[in-house]
């Protein structure tokens, strides 16, 4: 069955929090050995903790997303404590707004450096574990902003997350013959932390505009995540899920 990663080990970047933390519960109550990467230790140590009661390890490994040699040292730590890398989510992502008057070089390179080149940083540095997986997956956390739709003050964010999904598909025709499969998830309006302070209203409103009349969770995108990363799913790659409760569905 593709919920059982007994033994497997999964790396989830940005996995202290938010959606990253969603989809480590998810792999761990699974039975996987999961890695935590994040750049403030103590949040992702305070993660590991947290899922620590599931059936698999979580062990928390700071790292910074936009600096490769640190992403390095993170994965053959990772390989060394839980004997190899098996599936890479690569997840951690910022999403400051700045509309085009306000936007500078600075803004528009640090969304790029930390979205984009960090997913590019993240698979660089596991691939040599990858490769020896027996069935190796890479995850992407992407958005709808961006591939699906614009967002008026996002544009560096919206650009960051579309380049995503042309990484995406050159990886996964490169790695398709050595059995690792390159898909990304696209996330609508997922209730994290981060929203949880906006008030009632403000999530109501949120709400109503979603056909399900409801915001998702961080396990929704946790369970698409689990679903790509299972062995089951190998003839499935350079695809995407879009997972916003059809937000974007056209009319
Ligand atoms: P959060 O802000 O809740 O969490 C972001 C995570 O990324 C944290 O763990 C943070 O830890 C980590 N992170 C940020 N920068 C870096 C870095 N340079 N190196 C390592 N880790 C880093 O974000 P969300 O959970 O909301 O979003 C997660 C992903 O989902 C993002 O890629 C986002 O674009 C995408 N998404 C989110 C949606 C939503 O509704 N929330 C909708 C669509 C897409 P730390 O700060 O300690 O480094």
């Amino acid at each position: 069955m593709f919920q059982n990663f007994d033994g497997r080990t999964v790396v989830v970047t940005g996995g202290s929090i938010g959606i990253g933390k969603g989809i480590a519960r998810v792999f761990a109550k699974s039975g996987a050995n999961v890695a935590i990467i994040a750049r403030n230790k103590e949040t992702a140590e305070q993660c590991a903790e947290e899922i620590s009661s599931f059936p698999g390890q979580a062990k928390a490994f700071p790292a910074d997303v936009t600096d490769l040699p640190s992403m390095e040292r993170a994965m053959e730590n990772i390989a060394e404590q839980f004997g190899g890398i098996d599936v890479v989510c690569a997840n951690a992502g910022i999403f400051p707004s700045a509309t085009l008057e306000e936007m500078t070089d600075e803004k528009w390179d640090h969304v790029l450096n930390t979205n984009t080149k960090g997913t590019y940083h993240t698979v660089k540095a596991s691939l040599p574990y990858l490769k020896k997986a027996d069935a190796g997956r890479i995850i992407i956390t992407s958005s709808i902003t961006g591939p699906v739709t614009g967002y008026a003050g996002w544009s560096h964010y919206a650009a960051s997350k579309a380049a995503q999904l042309g990484f995406m598909r050159s990886a996964a025709l490169e790695l398709a013959d050595q059995g690792i499969t390159v898909n990304a998830v696209l996330p609508g309006n997922i209730l994290t932390e981060g929203l949880e302070g906006m008030g009632e209203d403000y999530l109501q409103a949120m709400a109503n505009a979603i056909p399900t009349k409801k915001l998702g969770t961080v396990e929704d995108i946790g369970y698409a995540a689990l679903f790509l990363a299972s062995k089951e799913a190998g003839f499935i790659t350079g695809q995407t899920i879009i997972v916003d409760g059809g937000q974007t569905l056209p009319e």
